[in-house]
């Protein structure tokens, strides 16, 4: 089990400092109006990319097409064109295709609205159910957002992030269900939703794939791999020969 401790003293300092860098000009924790179905199709949206992002390829298919029915019937090709630019359409086409499918096979309708009446858990484990169409992001932001629960989705670029503050140990995760867990037992339910849009922008402004921008972040004092980077620099840029 991780240090605790030292986790929460982490996420706590990255949160305050993190929700200063990035105003939120709305909550997050507001309803969106979305059914437990779009939340689903949202989060495919959603995962590895920001509030902004997913909204803007959320509203295209909304747009672009007449109904579910009418992506579910569509080629992973044409619901791929309107969700561009997002990374990796396809992949995030065929999920939402997939889950389409299989609530319609299942249910002949697009309504999931019973599922959430028997608790969270229950809620949870029916949901996981559509496995080709639902991971464990997409379960943990329906908890998160529409259940009132409490839950930390974790996608690619949180989970950077948080390697790098050194949140996450090397080896972790041994199950992204266990790992949340852990997260989930530091991050209070009230702060949850606030967390994933900070740490969301911050992955992709500043804690970027590849090298991170750790002079211009607000963490570099306390995260030890921004030290890190930080050490680097000077030494390479002695390293290099000078101009003549
Ligand atoms: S200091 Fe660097 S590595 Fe650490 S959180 Fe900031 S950008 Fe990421």
């Amino acid at each position: 089990m991780p240090a605790i401790t030292n986790k929460q003293q982490m996420l706590t300092q990255a949160h305050a400092a993190l929700k200063k860098k990035y105003p939120l000009d709305t909550d997050p924790a507001e309803e969106s109006g979305r059914s437990v179905l779009e939340e689903l199709i949202y989060a495919a949206c959603r995962e590895g990319t920001t509030r902004e992002d997913a909204d803007r390829a959320y509203t295209s298919v909304r747009k672009a097409f007449i109904d579910w029915n009418e992506v579910r019937v569509s080629t992973v090709q044409e619901v791929a064109d309107v969700l561009r630019p997002l990374p990796q359409p396809g992949a995030r086409a065929k999920r939402i295709i997939a889950l389409l499918q299989a609530v319609f096979e299942e249910r002949y309708s697009y309504d999931l609205g019973d599922i959430v009446k028997k608790g969270l858990k229950d809620t949870a484990r029916k949901l996981r159910f559509y496995k080709e169409g639902v991971n464990d992001f997409a379960v943990a932001w329906v908890i998160q957002r529409t259940l009132g629960g409490h839950a930390v989705p974790l996608d690619g670029p949180t989970l950077r992030v948080l390697g790098r503050l050194g949140v996450v140990d090397p080896g972790e995760p041994d199950s992204l269900e266990g790992l949340r867990g852990s997260i989930e037992h530091v991050i209070p339910k009230a702060r949850g939703p606030e967390f994933t849009e900070l740490i969301s922008i911050h992955a992709k402004q500043l804690c970027v794939d590849g090298t991170p921008h750790c002079a211009a972040c607000p963490l570099k004092t306390d995260c030890p791999t921004g030290q890190d980077v930080l050490a680097k620099k000077p030494a390479e840029a002695k390293s290099r020969p000078k101009p003549r």
